[in-house]
C-alpha cells in the first residue's frame, strides 16, 4: 500500500509518499511560505534511485488547500509524477502534535476525532490548528481515502502519575489539564523499537534511554517498550537545553524578571522559547556553528556546549535511577546522529554506571544504525537515525489493519 505522510505546519506542508511493501520512499517534499507573497514547493521524486527527479517551483500559495492540491498534482504529474491518480494512494497519515489525554494511539480520523483535536488546541495553540488545517484539506482532496492521526504525545501516555503530575495545586490538573505530556513520541517509539530489533531482543524485555537531540531535544526512559518518563513537559519547553529553548529553569525567574527587568509574561515566554537554549548562551543555535566558534576560541560557545551536555548527562543519570536496569542508550536526530563531541561529552564519566564509550566507533556521523560501546560495556550505546515519516506511515497502516480485523 502507498501511504502519504503529511506534517502540516502553520505556513508549510511536509509530505512523503511511501510504498509500504519494502518501505521505500516514492516522493518527498515541502510546500513552504503558504500565505506569503512567494510560496515554494520543492522535493524529489523517486529519491535515491536512478530515476530521481528534483522538483522546484516558486508560486503564490494562498492557503493550505492550494498547497495540498499542489502536493496531489506533483505526485500525479504525467511526466515527473510517481502515481497515475490519487486513487493509488491507500492511506494518509497526519502528524498531530498534541493529543492531550484523549489519544493513546494513532487514530482513524472522523468528525469526533477532529473535535477532540480541536479541544486540545489550548494545549498546543500554534501546532494543533495547523495540523487540523492539513487534515481538513486532505479529507476534502482525498475523500475516499482513510486518514489517520499520529500524535507526538501518544507514546508518553503510559507515563505514570508520579512522573507526569507537577507539584502544583491539583485543581490545575483537574480544571486545566496542567501535567507533563511529553513530545517527540513518534521518534522515541521508533528508535526504541528499532534498537530492540537490532539488539535481537524483545522490546517487552528491554529497558532503554532514548535521547533525541535535534533543534528540539528530549530524553525518555522506556521500560519494556513503554515510556515511563520523558523530559519535555506540558509544552515542548521543559527538560534538556535545546537550540533556542531553555529547558529546565527555576520557575521563579519569571516573577524575578517581571520585577527586575520589567518584562511581561508574553515577553518571557517568547524569550524562553526563541532566544534561550544554546542561542541564548552563545548566539548560535546550530551545533555546527557552535563547533566552528569553539575552534576559534569563543568561550561562550564552549560554555553552551558544556551546559547542554551536562544537562544531558544529568537526565541520563536520573533515568538510569528510574529504570534500574538499562540495556541501551540510543542517540538520534540531527545532533544525536551527527555529533561525536556532544555524544562523548554527554557520556563522559558514566563508566562507573556501566556506560563505556568506544571513542573510535564514536568518531563518525551515522546515516544508518550503529553501536558506540566497548566490548566490556554493560550498557550498549546505539545511534539510530530517526525516521518520523516512516514511523507515521507504519503506525497509520497498523491502525488501519487493526480496524479491518
Ligand atoms: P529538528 O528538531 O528541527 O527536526 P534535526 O533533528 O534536523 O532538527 O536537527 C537539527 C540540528 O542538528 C541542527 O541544529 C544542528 O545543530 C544539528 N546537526 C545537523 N547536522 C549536523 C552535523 N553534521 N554535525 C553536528 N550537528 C549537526
Amino acid at each position: 500500500m502507498k501511504v502519504l505522510v503529511i506534517n502540516s505546519g502553520s505556513s508549510s506542508i511536509k509530505f512523503q509518499l511511501l510504498e509500504m511493501e519494502g518501505e521505500h520512499v516514492m516522493a518527498t517534499g515541502l510546500v513552504e511560505r503558504i500565505g506569503e507573497k512567494f510560496g515554494r514547493i520543492s522535493g524529489s521524486m523517486h529519491p535515491g534511485s536512478a530515476d530521481q527527479t528534483a522538483i522546484e517551483k516558486e508560486v503564490m500559495i494562498p492557503d493550505h488547500k492550494s498547497g495540498m492540491e499542489m502536493v496531489g498534482n506533483v505526485l500525479c504529474d504525467e511526466q515527473s509524477g510517481v502515481v497515475r491518480s490519487r486513487r493509488e494512494i491507500g492511506l494518509v497519515g497526519h502528524r498531530v502534535v498534541h493529543g492531550g489525554e484523549v489519544f493513546h494511539q494513532p487514530t482513524v480520523i472522523d468528525t469526533t476525532v477532529i473535535e477532540a483535536i480541536k479541544e486540545n488546541i489550548p494545549l498546543a495553540p500554534l501546532h494543533n490548528p495547523a495540523n487540523l488545517d492539513g487534515i481538513e484539506v486532505a479529507m476534502e482532496l482525498f475523500p475516499a481515502i482513510a486518514q489517520v492521526a499520529v500524535f507526538d504525545t501518544a507514546f508518553h501516555q503510559t507515563i505514570p502519575q508520579r512522573a507526569h503530575i507537577y507539584a502544583l495545586p491539583y485543581e490545575l490538573y483537574e480544571r486545566h489539564r496542567v501535567r507533563r505530556y511529553g513530545f517527540h513520541g513518534t521518534s522515541h517509539k521508533f528508535v526504541a523499537g528499532e534498537c530492540s530489533r537490532l539488539m535481537g531482543r524483545e522490546l517487552s524485555e528491554t529497558n532503554l534511554i532514548t535521547i533525541h537531540l535535534g533543534n528540539g531535544c528530549s530524553m525518555s526512559a522506556v521500560e519494556q517498550g513503554r515510556s515511563i518518563d520523558t523530559s519535555l513537559g506540558m509544552t515542548p519547553l521543559e527538560g534538556l537545553v535545546m537550540g533556542t529553548r531553555s529547558g529546565d529553569v527555576d520557575p521563579a525567574i519569571h516573577s524575578f524578571l517581571e520585577r527586575a527587568a520589567g518584562m511581561n509574561l508574553t515577553q518571557i515566554d517568547a524569550m524562553l522559547n526563541k532566544d534561550s537554549g544554546l542561542k541564548g548562551i552563545c548566539g548560535f543555535n546550530d551545533m555546527r556553528d557552535i563547533h566552528a566558534a569553539v575552534a576559534e576560541g569563543d568561550e561562550r560557545a564552549r560554555l553552551a556546549l558544556e551546559v547542554q551536555t551536562y544537562r544531558n548527562k544529568k537526565y541520563i543519570g536520573a533515568y538510569m535511577a528510574v529504570l534500574g536496569r538499562v540495556d541501551a542508550l540510543v542517540f538520534t536526530a540531527g545532533i544525536g546522529e551527527n555529533d561525536p563531541l556532544v555524544r562523548q561529552k554527554t557520556l563522559a564519566g558514566l563508566d562507573h554506571l556501566g556506560v563505556e564509550l568506544d571513542y573510535e566507533k564514536n568518531s563518525r556521523r551515522f546515516t544508518s544504525p550503529g553501536t558506540l560501546h566497548t566490548g566490556g560495556s554493560r550498557v550498549q550505546i546505539w545511534v539510530i537515525p530517526t525516521n518520523e515519516e516512516l514511523a507515521i506511515a507504519r503506525e497509520s497502516l497498523s491502525v488501519l489493519e487493526d480496524e479491518n480485523h
